[in-house]
């Protein structure tokens, strides 16, 4: 049987490489290895989301802000004072398409709203570059498949943001999984979900979001749900439930509870909202342990226990591992335990689309 470390080691984790998160202490920064080639990134909607993304960069040990994407030209300007991008790499998304001849950027990273990421992704493979595409990966499932065509075409890489297929302790659990500490797997729970605030945000506005809460938040249910029991669901069904239809305008979803169902007799129950707090819990359950998570996929630190007792994994900055991890898929070929390509995040998308018909249908749904 493997220990933690050398599991982590296995998989390129050795913890002294890794940028720790101590609570209480300040984070370790890593020091760039020497001789090894950096990703060089363009930051795509500098909004709340990229800027903890530009400031978990600043500690990776291979990958570096060498380009911006903005409609707004006074954040060129400040974001390429502070991260130290040249004017003639800071683009517009009028004119981001010539980045195609700027030999100074590998990748794309596209961190706009859910509805803008299909048009975003395909000019940048077009350019020619790598893209990392924040989850949910696209809007539909057609949407999706011609992202994945697209950059197929294009002949660069497509990757989804799914910075939880890097974090220890949820490592940990697949570990555990694969090695039958669990003994056959019975049921999953995912609880997903926070009190959502502004009303005017552009989360709430099915033509930028491409739904509601499930779009958002309720997809790291569903993607945890698949890495955690190891099986693709076979059926789903569906419930949503809305107490503010103001708020939460038609197509937009508030709550819906979903349950899968997978060949090999495993069950789920799920949860995803925008009107609940405390809502950040994984349960996995076995004929011979159990693991609960929580936080299960916020910012962290991620905790957990099984049946073993408390998971003792690395805390670490989430964004920073993800980048430097992303950086050895798409320079060094290296295979990640959970896949984050784009047909990963295309299956997200499916099992969405089957999970909002079920939710009008009140049906079964069969999943592919
Ligand atoms: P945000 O509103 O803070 O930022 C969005 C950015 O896109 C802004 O800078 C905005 O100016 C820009 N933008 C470009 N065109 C726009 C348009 N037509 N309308 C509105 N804004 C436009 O949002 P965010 O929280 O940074 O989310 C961005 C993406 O990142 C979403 O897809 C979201 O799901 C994803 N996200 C992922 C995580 C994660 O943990 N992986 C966390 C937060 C957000």
């Amino acid at each position: 049987m493997h220990s933690r470390r050398s599991f982590l080691q296995k998989i390129g984790w050795a913890t002294a490489s890794v940028p720790f998160v101590n609570l209480g202490m300040n984070q370790f920064s890593a020091k760039p290895l020497s001789g090894e080639k950096p990703l060089r990134v363009a930051l795509m909607g500098l909004g709340g989301y990229a800027g903890r993304v530009a400031e978990a960069i600043q500690n990776c040990k291979r990958v570096k802000i060498t380009g911006l994407i903005s409609g707004t030209p006074e954040k060129l300007q400040r974001w390429g004072a502070k991260y130290n991008v040249p004017e003639e790499s800071r683009y517009n998304y009028e004119n981001f398409d010539a980045i195609g001849s700027n030999a100074n950027i590998d990748a794309v990273y596209v961190i706009t709203p859910n509805a803008l990421h299909h048009n975003h992704t395909i000019r940048a493979a077009k350019a020619g570059k790598h893209v990392i595409c924040e989850k949910p990966m696209a809007v539909s499932v057609k949407e999706g498949e011609e992202m994945v065509a697209s950059c197929q075409k294009a002949n660069v890489q497509l990757l989804v943001g799914y910075r939880m297929h890097f974090e220890p302790h949820t490592l940990e659990v697949i570990k555990m999984r694969h090695e039958g500490e669990f003994g056959k797997i019975t049921f999953f729970q995912g609880l997903c979900g926070f009190r959502i605030g502004d009303p005017t945000q552009w989360r709430l506005n099915k033509d930028l979001a491409g739904g509601g809460a499930l779009m958002d938040i309720g997809i790291y249910a569903i993607n945890g749900c698949r890495y955690m029991v190891g099986e693709e669901p076979a059926w789903v069904t569906a419930q949503e439930t809305k107490t503010d239809p103001v708020k939460f305008k038609k197509g937009v979803d508030e709550t819906i509870m979903f349950q899968f169902g997978f060949e090999s007799g495993v069950t789920a129950s799920c949860l995803s909202t925008y009107n609940m707090n405390n809502l950040d819990r994984f349960f996995l359950n076995g004929e011979k342990g159990f693991a609960e998570m929580r936080p299960s996929t916020g910012y962290g630190p991620i905790k957990g226990k099984t049946h073993k007792g408390e998971i003792n994994a690395p805390v670490v900055v989430h964004q920073t591992v993800q980048m430097d991890e992303m950086a050895a898929i798409l320079l060094d070929g290296k295979k990640p335990l959970v896949p984050v390509d784009g047909l990963e995040g295309l299956q997200d998308l499916k099992i969405i689309e089957a999970i909002y018909k079920a939710a009008a249908t009140g049906k079964k749904i069969a999943l592919k």
